[in-house]
């Protein structure tokens, strides 16, 4: 329906659905606003919000819910990547009771629902506290979150930080940890596994004659993390394999993760690297160039 391309924040003509404030200044008085209602061109969504009826089912249902569409539902309309999740993450008033859906909002002063999506920023900030916050720490989620917006749009790292300011330290400190190169959320947690214990992981590394791989783990252990999205093309696929056979004739050895792999079957999947590692073999050069 749009172009989420590096966009940071969605007009509410993007996704239809528009505040009263939002029509009269475009011109819709009253009782023209009624007219469009009678006729059903317009959705009555609640007090002083209307939706058109084809309109983003995600938003229709946060404004619906009282709020307007944020964390991790707000990220995965800006086409960044986030962990599955069934909810519709919402951002509210503070005074306004949950009806449906999870309530989620950043840390500090949040500014005022008059959009019907949060920007990228502010929806960051709430799945910071969503993710990183409370009880839940699934702390390498959001950083996984944070290398995907700096990768796919032009926020930086100092846009990050001031969306989280008011955040603990703890979670400041996550930043830290970001790599804005990651082509993938799979690629970000594998990254951010195998750094939590103390496995020396290279970036985006170029080998010459195979081309820029995902992760190296010594000199010779090339981790590729295959997202849902890039690799099903049947060109993707032809080139994945050759990538594979010359990184295996140049001495290297080649682990594919899968999606599944990484959110699903992680501890089997690190189990075999840690074999690889503890038998040195990624630390053999005598094949490698
Ligand atoms: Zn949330």
């Amino acid at each position: 329906m749009f172009d989420m391309s590096e966009s940071t924040s969605i007009e509410p003509r993007a996704c239809g659905v528009y505040s009263t404030a939002h029509l009269l200044g475009w011109g819709v008085d009253h009782s023209r606003l009624r007219r469009l209602v009678d006729d059903g061109q317009l959705i009555r969504l609640r007090q002083g919000w209307y939706a058109e009826t084809a309109a983003d089912p995600a938003v229709v249902a946060a404004v619906r819910g009282g709020g307007v569409l944020s964390c991790l539902s707000a990220l995965r309309m800006y086409k960044i990547w986030v962990p599955p999740t069934d909810a519709v993450h919402i951002r509210r008033s503070t005074h306004r009771r949950p009806r449906l859906g999870v309530s989620c909002h950043g840390f500090g002063a949040q500014p005022r629902l008059s959009d019907p999506v949060d920007s990228v920023l502010v929806a960051f900030g709430g799945a910071a506290r969503c993710l990183a916050g409370g009880a839940r720490r699934d702390c390498e989620l959001l950083v996984a979150i944070a290398d995907s917006i700096l990768n796919g749009t032009v926020l930086t790292s100092a846009d990050l930080r001031g969306a989280v300011a008011a955040a603990p330290p703890r979670i400041r400190r996550l930043l830290d940890l970001c790599d804005g190169t990651a082509q993938a959320g799979t690629e970000s947690l594998t990254r951010i596994r195998l750094r939590s214990l103390n496995i020396v992981v290279r970036t985006q590394v170029v080998i010459p004659g195979v081309g820029r791989v995902d992760l190296l783990v010594g000199e010779r252990l090339i981790i590729e993390c295959d997202s849902r999205a890039h690799h099903t093309a049947a060109t993707n696929y032809q080139e994945d394999r050759r990538r594979d056979r010359a990184a295996l004739a140049a001495g290297y050895l080649v682990l594919r993760v899968t999606y599944a792999d990484v959110m699903y079957r992680w501890e089997e999947v690190l189990a075999d690297i840690l074999k690889l590692i503890r038998r040195h073999d990624h630390r053999s050069t005598k094949h490698a160039r």
